[in-house]
C-alpha cells in the first residue's frame, strides 16, 4: 500500500482540503494511541475524527452506535468513498450476520459500526478475540448518562467490553451534548484514561437563526414554507397530536410532507423516514423522537412549531438543518402559550422516579425552559445567545440572524411595571409570603373564583388592575422585570420578589422601555438574509443558480439508479462548489471539496459532462 498519512487521507476518501480547528488533535491523539473526547455541535465533523485514523491504524477499528439507521447511513457513505466497512445489528438476518463475520475475521474492514447491545453476543466476542482492535470509538457517547435526554442502558456495558479485550485500545468518545455533567459522566462510565478533550466551537456559521410569533402559527409556516419550495427541512412539535394535526394541514396546502412520531407503527415509521431521506418527501413533520438517527446532510430548514425543552434539545434539532455546510433556515415560533405545554409536559412527567430524584428532575427542567424562554424573548443576538449558554466567546452582535437583521421599537410600559412590582409588595403584606407567578397573574387579571380570591386577594387595591391584558402579555411583561433584574425568582420555590433596583422604578421618576422587533414582511426579510449569506460561506456565486439546478438534477438521477439517497453521491456543499469551480478536468474535478479518488472516479465524466453541455449552448 502507498504511503499514507493523515493529510492524504482526508483529502483521498473524504475529498477535504485541510481539518477543521479540533479535528486534527483529535486524530493525532487517536493515533498516538491516547484516549480522546470530542464534543462538537452537529454537523461539526465528528466522524472524520475517528474515521481518519482508522484508516491508518493496521487493524479494524469499531463504532458503538445507538441507532440502526444511523450506522446504515455512516457505512454506506464510507463505501462510497471506498473505505471498506460494514455493521453489526439487529437488522441483520442470521446468515448475513455470519458473511460479516467472515469477512470481519478475514480482516477486510477497517471499521466495523456495532449496537451497544451486540457487544456482548457470543459471535461477536469470538470475532474481536481474533481481531486488531486499535480503537473503539463511541458515537453519541452522551447516551451513556442518565442526565441526558437518550439515555441507554447498553452503553453502560461498553467500558466492561472494553476491559474484555485482550490488549486496550484507544477509546474515543463523541457527542454533541455540552453540559459538564454529561461530559464528567461520559469519562467515568466509559473509563476514559486521561483523554485529549477537544470541545470546538458550537457557532455553526451557515444557520440563519431566527424566533418569529406569529398570530397564526399555520398560516405563518405555510408561507415559510412556500419561500423554500424545492429545499427539504424539518417541522418538529411538541406532542403527536400536534404532528399529527401540522401533517395533515400542510398535506391540504399542497407540500409533500410525511409525520414521524413514537405512536406510529415501526414499519410506516420507518416508511416515512425513508422517504425524507429520499428527497420523496421533502417536508418532515414529526416529535423529536425524530432525528438522531438521521444523517441526512442537505436539510435546509429546520421549523419548531412549539417551543423544545432546552436549549440544548433546540440546539441539536436545529441543527440538523445544514450539516453539509450550506446554508440553512433555523426558525422557532413562538407564543406564550408554548410556555404552558412545556410546563405541563415537566408536571407530568418522571412518573417512574422516586420523589426525590424527581423533584429534582423537576427543577432542573424548569432551569432549561427558562433559558430556552429566554432564547424567545431575547433583542440581542440570537447566535450570541446560544454561544453564551454553550460558554463559548463570540462577537456582541453576528449581522446575520433574525434579531441583528431586525428592526425594533419600543413601548413605554412603565405603568404596567409599576402596578405588577407594587402587585408583589401587595401580596407578601397581606399574605406574609412570597408568591409564583401564577397567582401574581390571577391577582393583576382580577380572576373571580380562583385561588387568588380564595385568599383573600381580591381585597387588595391591585386586584384586577391589569383586566383586560392577555394572559400571554402579562407573562411577557412580568419574565420582562425579571429579564431586567426589578424582580427576582427563588430558585427552590419560584416565587417572585421585588428587587432594590425596583424603587426608581416605583419612585424615582425611572421609564421602563419593552423594546418589540416588527415582524419584518417576510420576502424584506429573506432579501436582507440572501445578502448576508452571499458574504458567508458555502453560498452559489451569482448566475450559477442555473448549473447548480442542472448538477442536482445529474445527482437525483445517479442515486436513483444506485438506490442510495442523493447526498450519498455528492451534498449540497460538494454541488455548491462544483457550480463555482466548474471543473473541466479529472484534476481540476478533484479540487472540488467533497470530491475523494474513489467519488472521482466514479462520477467525474458524468459531472463534467453535464458542465461541459450547460456551458456550450
Ligand atoms: P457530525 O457527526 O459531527 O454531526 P459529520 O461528521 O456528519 O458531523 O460531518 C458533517 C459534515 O461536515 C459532512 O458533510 C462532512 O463531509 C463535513 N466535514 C467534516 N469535516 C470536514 C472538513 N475537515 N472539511 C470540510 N468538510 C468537512
Ligand atoms: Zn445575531
Amino acid at each position: 500500500m502507498i504511503y499514507m498519512d493523515k493529510g492524504r487521507v482526508l483529502r483521498e476518501y473524504f475529498g477535504h482540503r485541510e481539518f477543521r480547528p479540533g479535528q486534527e488533535r483529535l486524530v493525532d491523539a487517536i493515533l498516538s494511541g491516547r484516549d480522546a473526547m470530542g464534543i462538537m455541535p452537529t454537523g461539526g465533523g465528528k466522524s472524520l475524527c475517528y474515521q481518519t485514523p482508522a484508516l491508518l491504524l493496521p487493524g479494524t477499528a469499531l463504532v458503538v452506535s445507538p441507532l440502526i439507521s444511523l450506522m446504515k447511513d455512516q457505512v454506506a457513505a464510507l463505501r462510497a468513498s471506498g473505505v471498506p466497512a460494514a455493521f453489526i445489528n439487529s437488522s441483520l438476518d442470521a446468515a448475513q450476520l455470519s458473511k460479516v463475520l467472515e469477512r470481519a475475521r478475514s480482516g477486510e474492514y477497517k471499521l466495523i459500526y456495532i449496537a451497544p447491545e451486540r457487544l456482548e453476543t457470543e459471535g461477536f466476542l469470538s470475532l474481536v478475540r481474533e481481531l486488531d482492535v486499535p480503537l473503539v470509538a463511541i458515537d453519541e457517547a452522551h447516551c451513556v448518562s442518565q442526565w441526558g435526554q437518550d439515555f441507554r442502558p447498553g452503553y453502560l456495558r461498553i467500558a466492561d467490553f472494553i476491559a474484555s479485550l485482550p490488549r486496550r485500545p484507544a477509546v474515543a468518545a463523541f457527542t454533541a451534548t455540552a453540559t459538564a455533567e454529561v461530559r464528567r459522566d461520559i469519562v467515568e462510565l466509559l473509563g476514559l484514561r486521561d483523554p485529549v478533550c477537544e470541545i470546538t466551537g458550537f457557532d455553526r456559521e451557515s444557520l440563519f437563526f431566527d424566533v418569529l410569533r406569529p398570530a397564526d402559527k399555520l398560516k405563518t409556516l405555510v408561507s415559510l414554507l412556500r419561500e423554500r419550495e424545492g429545499r427539504s427541512g424539518i417541522v418538529y412539535c411538541s406532542t403527536r397530536a400536534r404532528t399529527e394535526q401540522v401533517c395533515e394541514a400542510l398535506k391540504r396546502a399542497g407540500f409533500a410532507a410525511t409525520r414521524y412520531h413514537a405512536g406510529l407503527e415501526d414499519s410506516e415509521r420507518r416508511q416515512n423516514q425513508e422517504d425524507f431521506k429520499f428527497d420523496r418527501r421533502s417536508v418532515m413533520v414529526a416529535t423529536n423522537a425524530f432525528g438522531m438517527g438521521i444523517d441526512k446532510s442537505n436539510v435546509g430548514f429546520v421549523i419548531h412549531y412549539n417551543l423544545p425543552k432546552s436549549l440544548e434539545a433546540y440546539y441539536q434539532e436545529a441543527g440538523r438543518a445544514g450539516r453539509d455546510g450550506g446554508p440553512a433556515d433555523c426558525i422557532l415560533l413562538y407564543s406564550a402559550e408554548d410556555i404552558v405545554t412545556a410546563r405541563h409536559l415537566i408536571e407530568n412527567g418522571g412518573a417512574e422516579l422516586d420523589a426525590e430524584t424527581q423533584a429534582l428532575v423537576r427543577r432542573r427542567d424548569y432551569a432549561r425552559l427558562d433559558v430556552m424562554c429566554g432564547y424567545c424573548r431575547t433583542t440581542g443576538c440570537l447566535r450570541g445567545y446560544i454561544l453564551d449558554y454553550f460558554g463559548q466567546e463570540h462577537d456582541e452582535s453576528c449581522g446575520a440572524c433574525g434579531n441583528c437583521l431586525g428592526e425594533f421599537s419600543s413601548e413605554d410600559v412603565t405603568v404596567e411595571a409599576q402596578m405588577i412590582l407594587s402587585c408583589v409588595v401587595r401580596i407578601r403584606e397581606r399574605l406574609g409570603y412570597h408568591v409564583g407567578r401564577a397567582l401574581l397573574s390571577e391577582t393583576l387579571l382580577g380572576k373571580e373564583g380562583g385561588r387568588a380570591q380564595a385568599l383573600g386577594l381580591d381585597e387588595i387595591s391591585t386586584f384586577g388592575l391589569l383586566r383586560g391584558t392577555s394572559p400571554g402579555q402579562l407573562r411577557e411583561l412580568i419574565d420582562f422585570l425579571r429579564l431586567e433584574g426589578y424582580i427576582r425568582t427563588d430558585p427552590v420555590h419560584s416565587t417572585l420578589a421585588v428587587e432594590k433596583k425596583a424603587s426608581g422604578l416605583l419612585f424615582g421618576g425611572e421609564r421602563l422601555l419593552l423594546p418589540t422587533r416588527k415582524d419584518h414582511a417576510a420576502a424584506e426579510a429573506e432579501k436582507k438574509r440572501a445578502k448576508s449569506r452571499r458574504s458567508r460561506t458555502g453560498s452559489l456565486p451569482e448566475g450559477s443558480e442555473g448549473l447548480f439546478g442542472a448538477l442536482r438534477e445529474l445527482r437525483t438521477r445517479l442515486a436513483r439508479e444506485e438506490g442510495v439517497p442523493a447526498y450519498i453521491v455528492f451534498s449540497n456543499a460538494t454541488l455548491t462548489d462544483m457550480a463555482a469551480k466548474t471543473p473541466r478536468s479529472m484534476e481540476e474535478f478533484l479540487e472540488v471539496s467533497g470530491v475523494g479518488s474513489v467519488k472521482a472516479a466514479k462520477y467525474a465524466e458524468a459531472f463534467i459532462a453535464a458542465i461541459n453541455e450547460y456551458q456550450s449552448p
